[in-house]
């Protein structure tokens, strides 16, 4: 378990003064200027060597990613963008950062765009976190005010401007190109890749978009070190993560832990258990809702990272681990989120705007166990269209989570539509 001194996010409760002067007295802000005096090469070195991987979901490896900005200015500014449109259901990770230590995030954005040329940062925050906008901003205007950011940001004699933008609360928005498209005022469709961000971003110039969590770690890393960060977790899967758990557990919460934590010391230590005890787990999404499920007698032995839970085909995503237990119609789940997925879908290719309404269409009947049985296996042949032909990931999303039912409850399944056997919990029908 995390020790209290290793954690970064020191205020993820909110207990403490989220204020400048309390952000500085928990060590935030401390000697920015001579970390930004290690130059940007060192700067890069460094995250490539704390192993750092993004928190967004993806975990591509953000010094990788840092170094992909070009190391000279082609005559183009350079931008970072710092993706806080958390949307992913079961996902409130990024919320307590802003929410409580948001100086962690502003620290870090003005670090990483110096060491991407960037001497604008814009952040990019979910519709819906209004409470998390105004405190971001406050802290914002605290930095301009004490001269962290702005001209000569903390008299490193680096300009430095960050922007808050508020979004409009559509799920589509979080992914990189289509909050891109967005920021420039247009609407949120996502591009095709390549070009990269990093080629071709914000205005078509070179942007880097990281996740809240990426950046907010990364004056804590520099200050304590590449080594220190990837003392914590497995190799390929270093550093401390915000988890953030919820649904049958004693207490749901976020916390920070050490990557690769055993589930089953994860649940015990923070969420005090299982509602009813670990006889009583069925399933677990580890990673938010766009990972496959996986049954709970599997995941009682896993360890939280992202090799681990790839190699049980599905994924540590964002790290919103959404436990269910044995009163959750799975069926019932899922279809939840193929609705959802089908109305967050922008619609631009194919497989992904009809594929999505096949699929909640099939899964409506799944759920009132009014299908066939081989509609079980046309729905997995038509995730199977779906996953990998789209323009972005949400055709992938809306596919794998039915894709995980499908192999783990099958026999679920089959006995609703045999039996027409719905639980009383499934009255879709009403909703
Ligand atoms: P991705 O794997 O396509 O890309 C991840 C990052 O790596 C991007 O920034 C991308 O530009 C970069 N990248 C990947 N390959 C590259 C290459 N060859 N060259 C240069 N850069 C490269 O994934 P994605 O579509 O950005 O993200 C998908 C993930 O987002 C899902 O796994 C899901 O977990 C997560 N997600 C998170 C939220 C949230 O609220 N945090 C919401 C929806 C989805
Ligand atoms: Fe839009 Fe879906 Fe295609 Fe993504 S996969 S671009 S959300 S239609």
């Amino acid at each position: 378990m995390l020790q209290d001194q290793d954690r970064i996010f020191t205020n993820i409760y909110g207990m403490a003064d989220r204020s400048l002067k309390g952000a500085q007295s928990r060590g935030h802000w401390d000697g920015t200027k001579d970390l930004i005096g290690l130059g940007r090469d060192k700067i890069v070195e460094i995250m490539k060597a704390s192993g750092l991987r993004g928190r967004g979901g993806a975990g591509f490896p953000t010094g990788l990613k840092w170094s992909f900005m070009p190391k000279e200015s082609d005559g183009r500014p350079a931008y970072l963008v710092i993706n806080a449109d958390e949307s992913e259901p079961g996902t409130c990770k990024d919320r307590e950062i802003m929410r409580h230590d948001p100086h962690t995030l502003i620290e870090g954005a003005l670090i990483a765009s110096f060491a991407m040329n960037a001497h604008a940062c814009y952040i990019y925050i979910r519709g819906e976190y209004i409470r998390e906008k105004e405190a971001l901003q406050a802290a914002i205007d605290e930095a301009y005010d004490a001269g962290l950011i702005g001209k000569n940001a903390c008299g490193s004699g680096w300009d430095f401007d960050l922007y808050l933008t508020h979004g409009a609360g559509a799920y589509i928005c979080g992914e990189e190109t289509a909050l891109i498209e967005s920021l420039e005022g247009k609407k949120g469709m996502p591009r095709m890749k390549p070009p990269f961000p990093a080629g071709a971003g914000l205005y078509g110039c070179p942007t880097t978009v990281n996740n809240v969590e990426s950046i907010a770690v990364v004056p804590t890393i520099l200050r304590r070190g590449a080594e220190w960060f990837a003392g914590f977790g497995r190799p390929n899967n270093a550093g401390t993560k915000l988890f953030a758990i919820s649904g049958h557990v004693n207490r749901p919460c976020v916390v920070e832990e050490a990557m690769s934590i055993p589930f089953e010391e994860l649940i015990e230590k923070h969420c005090g258990g299982i509602r009813g005890g670990w006889d009583n787990l069925k399933a677990v999404i580890p990673g938010g809702s766009s990972v496959p499920m996986i049954p709970g007698k599997d995941m009682r032995s896993a360890i939280m990272d992202f090799d681990y839970l790839r190699e049980q085909k599905s994924g540590l995503g964002t790290a919103a681990v959404i436990v269910m237990d044995q009163s959750t119609d799975v069926i019932k789940a899922i279809w939840r989120l193929s609705a959802f997925y089908k109305h967050e879908s922008c619609g631009q290719c194919t497989p992904c705007r009809e594929g999505t309404g096949w699929m909640m269409r099939v899964m409506d009947r799944l759920v009132k166990g009014e299908a066939e049985v081989e509609e079980i296996d046309m729905l997995l042949d038509v995730t199977k269209q779906v996953e990998g032909h789209t323009i972005c990931a949400l055709g992938d999303a809306a596919a794998w989570p039915i894709q995980g039912l499908i192999r783990h409850f099958r026999d679920e399944i089959e006995d609703r539509i045999k039996h027409k056997r719905v639980r009383p919990t499934a009255a879709v029908a009403a909703e």
